[in-house]
């Protein structure tokens, strides 16, 4: 356990797409201390999804305020608090006044699918489709990432099209806008995005991780809006305001590459999933850019210093996981917890035929199709809410095998082991469905603040703390040790492909169903 009050800690501001988070690290990676405020999501329409600007960063401050009180409670003086490390959601859209410093409109959160006609157009721009700028961004256009949702913004809110050709306006993703708040706003604060989630934008170039003009062509935006891009560890600004004020700021990384660096999945080859309101699979490339030709994004892992080769990762992102579960609690009310779908699930010994296809904002990977809708099939009279809570799980686990599947075939490596986090990975029979439905190991670590963790090492090494590197995974043997529980699979080859064939022929009755 944390005992010594003399030790020296991290604290790591995570952003989440529900709540913002602030844990304090000790060197092992235990967890000293933790603060988490929940805040407001508004769906003005259906396939829309906002957050208050004031939101984002408020939070910061409160939760900030709230682990400094506990630290001091516990008799820790803040002075061992040596930095700060930034996590957030990726893709949301944030846009803001440079004269003002407020925000122009609420963000444009990342499942939101407003913009799908703008997806359909630009499309339309390009002979090769919604393959248009996949050789230089590795992604393939879609309402998902944030160029698009700033192209929205422009086409349909006046006032941002007017601050943009007027030079007063500043975009960003959650990243920039609470770093540029968090090291002073109006007063001195830095406007810079770091690579990993530059590279959600659709306006970055993988190679050169700076801004593609092609593609700002492409999208007709300045350049005079944008970020700086940076590294994920490196002394960004001070801490501007509140107990933490004239802290280094030394870590920022988009939230999945910072599982990928809390899972310590730092060797090329090894690979991370986490299950939280969406689930994101990253595979570990090293410094080899590998296009995929299977429906996976190719993103930057994480660059652990300005003079540091970034490391690349492929990417598999299910839009819908752990909120499918929030769905069968909140709207239909058949559960009241979210831990009771893996109790309702255990009382059947399979779904009983049963397949739910959450597609709620369309089909993420490998699918990628914004026209599929959410379906549920092969009820039956024996059909009962035990098999939808079982086919509930099995949904996020049957898009992960489609994943890890698409990952084979476009790095040419098997898997043999997954390391998973995030909220969904409370339920152990969700595990276990998971390895079942895999065929592999699937390991989960004790502590599974590997998002938060991943930032924290970010800055750490920024810092120069207790000799992590994520160049070298000894470096980091001391981090987040106890004992991890491994999931191996119970059922046969043939028991996996039979399901499987079931879900793909699910996932072919949800799919263009909108057109
Ligand atoms: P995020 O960081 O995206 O907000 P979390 O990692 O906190 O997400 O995970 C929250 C999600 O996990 C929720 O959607 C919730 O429904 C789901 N979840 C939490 N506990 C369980 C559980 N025991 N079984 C299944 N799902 C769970």
């Amino acid at each position: 356990a944390a005992s010594s009050s003399t030790q020296d800690l991290i604290i790591s501001v995570d952003i989440g797409t529900t709540s913002t988070r602030a844990i304090a690290f000790n060197k092992l990676a235990e967890v000293v201390s933790t603060v988490q405020v929940e805040y407001d999501q508004i769906y003005p329409h259906p396939g829309w999804h906002e957050q208050k600007m004031t939101d984002l960063i408020g939070t910061v401050w409160s939760c900030l305020d709230g682990v400094a009180e506990k630290l001091e409670g516990m008799n820790y003086k803040l002075d061992q608090v040596k930095g700060v490390g930034i996590t957030n959601q990726r893709e949301t859209a944030c846009v803001w006044s440079k004269t003002k410093g407020e925000g122009i409109c609420n963000a444009i959160a990342w499942p939101d699918t407003r913009n799908t006609d703008t997806i359909r157009k630009l499309a339309e721009q390009s002979e090769k489709g919604l393959d248009a700028l996949k050789k230089t961004t590795g992604l393939p256009l879609s309402t998902y990432f944030s160029g698009p949702k700033l192209r929205w913004m422009l086409d349909n809110v006046p006032e941002v099209k007017d601050a943009h050709d007027s030079g007063d306006l500043f975009f960003g993703t959650v990243d920039s806008w609470v770093l540029w708040n968090m090291t002073g706003g109006l007063d001195g604060g830095v406007h810079l995005t770091d690579c990993t989630n530059a590279s959600r934008t659709m306006f970055m170039d993988l190679e050169t991780l700076d801004w593609s003009q092609d593609c700002l062509d492409f999208f007709k935006v300045d350049k005079a809006c944008l970020p700086k891009i940076v590294s994920n560890a490196e002394v960004f600004g001070k801490v501007s305001q509140g107990k933490f004020k004239g802290f280094p700021i030394a870590g920022l990384i988009g939230d999945q590459q910072a599982a990928l660096v809390g899972n310590k999945c730092i060797e090329t080859g090894s690979a991370k999933n986490t299950y939280g309101t969406g689930a994101f699979m990253l595979f570990n490339t090293g410094h080899e850019i590998v296009p995929s030709t299977h429906g996976l994004l190719t993103t930057v892992g994480y660059r652990s210093s300005p003079q540091s080769k970034p490391v690349y990762a492929l990417e598999g992102s299910i839009a819908v996981a752990g909120s499918s579960v929030k769905w069968l609690r909140d709207s239909m009310g058949l559960i009241g917890d979210s831990s009771e779908v893996g109790r309702l699930a255990a009382e059947v010994e399979d779904a009983g035929g049963l397949f739910f296809v959450p597609a709620f904002s369309g089909l993420f990977a490998p699918y990628w199709d914004d026209q599929a809708s959410g379906c549920i099939i092969g009820i039956t009279g024996y059909t009962t809410k035990h098999h939808l809570a079982r086919a509930t799980l099995e949904a996020t686990c049957f898009t992960t095998k489609a994943i890890l599947d698409a990952m084979a075939k476009d790095s040419k490596t098997t898997l043999s082991v997954l390391r998973v986090d995030g909220g969904m990975t409370n339920s152990d029979i969700c595990m276990q469905l998971q390895s079942d439905i895999l065929g592999i190991s699937v390991e989960r670590p004790q502590m599974r603040e590997s998002t938060a963790l991943g930032s924290a090492i970010c800055a750490g090494v920024a810092l120069g703390l207790w000799g992590w590197s994520m160049e070298d995974p000894a470096s980091l043997s001391r981090v987040n040790t106890a004992e991890a529980t491994i999931f191996k699979p119970l059922n046969d080859q043939e028991d996996r492909e039979i399901r499987y064939e079931g879900w793909n022929r699910a996932v072919d009755r949800s799919r263009g169903w909108k057109n």
